[in-house]
């Protein structure tokens, strides 16, 4: 068998043939030629022949045996009579504007999907940058324009970056469990702009969405989704309770510094076990909860959690369990779950939406912890769309073809 053949046959890509083999500066060079005749536009497709200039280029391709290779081929420039303009012509084995071959941005998608830009770069011999970038790419191309067909149940979100200066609006569909809109901000216009994307008819399909006590986003919700009901789901009344234990915990901790700073101490450091459900708390933690008696500010707290936590997980009358909790944190003597009650007053519709229809579930959930270790990772992003980029390849279910590294 000839090299050339055997590499071609190694290389396993479609529509090339190998012209010459070389290594050199530590590199495995592969020349190869496109078998088509015709040039291909990159933007509309359209196949014409007429050559304009032509140049020769190289990619990045999936190393060998641990050496570096890379494709190099002479390309043409052609005048593309439907997009009016001169554009160098599409390859079949690299994506438009990449300095790599498909299986390359492929296999960085597939891991991106699974671990950590520093940890790609490093496998992959890459900057950070150039992940984002493949991320871009493949995102551009796999993500399915059909996803915002025939949405009934949504839920919208925020989530910080850059060190919580800057936000995202994520929208989720609950049914197919995946995300279908990011983009940067987090106003009435960000949500807006979604559902200018999604457009009046698929708009008025939607039946529920889910979302935390934002104004603005219940503001985008009256304006564009006429039959929609608004849901405020489990998850940031949760979060919501946790605060307001740790307020009572801290402004516990200030009034005891002075005069008892030893049990003072003690309580700054029930943060950690008073975070875990009561069904769910380590050993290490049990001590500590043990000790927390109703009459005192932050047993009573933790109480006022649970429950809330339990009514919210109940099945059957939540709504009167709800009701109680509010008449019981209303009585409380702590500020903050007198606040926190009177925030579900104000919200009673909203919850009561979300415990008859129970829309949110553990994938949601767990989508949502997803999306914001994604964030958090992405601390050195400049700019927000190498992590939209991210968010749509890691939760948007998107189908990168099947690779396989022997
Ligand atoms: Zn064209």
């Amino acid at each position: 068998m000839r090299i050339t053949t055997l590499f071609g046959k190694l290389l396993g890509l479609q529509g090339l043939w190998v012209r010459s083999v070389r290594f050199g500066d530590g590199e495995l060079r592969i020349n190869v030629k496109k078998r088509a005749k015709l040039l291909t536009c990159p933007h509309c497709g359209k196949r014409k022949r007429g050559r304009m200039s032509s140049s020769v280029r190289s990619w990045r391709h999936l190393g060998l045996w641990g050496s570096k290779t890379r494709l190099e081929a002479t390309i043409h420039r052609m005048r593309c009579p439907s997009c009016s303009k001169v554009v160098t012509e599409q390859v079949p084995w690299a994506r438009h504007d990449s300095d790599f071959t498909r299986p390359f941005e492929d296999a960085v998608g597939l891991m991106a999907q699974k671990t950590d830009h520093t940890a790609i770069a490093a496998l992959f011999g890459i900057s950070w940058v150039t992940v984002g970038s493949i991320a871009r790419r493949l995102v551009k191309e796999l993500l399915d324009p059909g996803r915002f067909d025939g949405l009934r149940r949504i839920s919208v979100d925020e989530i910080s970056f850059r060190k919580h200066h800057r936000y995202l609006t994520v929208v989720t569909d609950h049914d197919r469990r995946r995300v279908i809109w990011v983009g940067e901000g987090k106003s009435s216009e960000t949500l807006g702009a979604c559902f200018e994307e999604l457009g009046p008819e698929r708009c008025a399909l939607i039946e529920i969405i889910t979302m935390d006590m934002s104004a603005a986003f219940k503001k985008a919700a009256r304006e564009y989704l006429p039959n929609a009901q608004v849901a405020f789901d489990h998850f940031h009344i949760a979060q919501m309770a946790n605060a307001a234990l740790d307020e009572v915990r801290r402004s516990e901790v200030r009034g005891l510094k002075a005069d008892e700073p030893a049990k003072a101490k003690a309580i700054k450091g029930m943060l950690a076990p008073t975070r875990y459900r009561l069904d769910n708390l380590p050993e290490k933690h049990q001590a500590a909860i043990s000790q927390l008696r109703p009459t005192q500010p932050l047993g009573r707290a933790y109480l006022l959690k649970e429950n809330l936590l339990d009514v919210l997980s109940c099945h059957t009358n939540p709504i009167v369990g709800l009701k109680q909790w509010m008449a019981w944190a209303s009585r409380s003597r702590l500020e903050p779950f007198v606040k926190l009650s009177r925030t579900i007053r104000d919200h009673f519709q909203g919850i009561r939406c979300f415990l008859e229809h129970r829309v949110t579930n553990g994938i949601a959930e767990g989508m949502n912890s997803k999306i914001r270790m994604l964030s958090h990772r992405a601390f050195g992003f400049h700019s927000a769309e190498p992590l939209i980029a991210t968010i749509y390849l890691c939760c948007g279910k998107l189908l990168l073809p099947e690779l396989q590294l022997l």
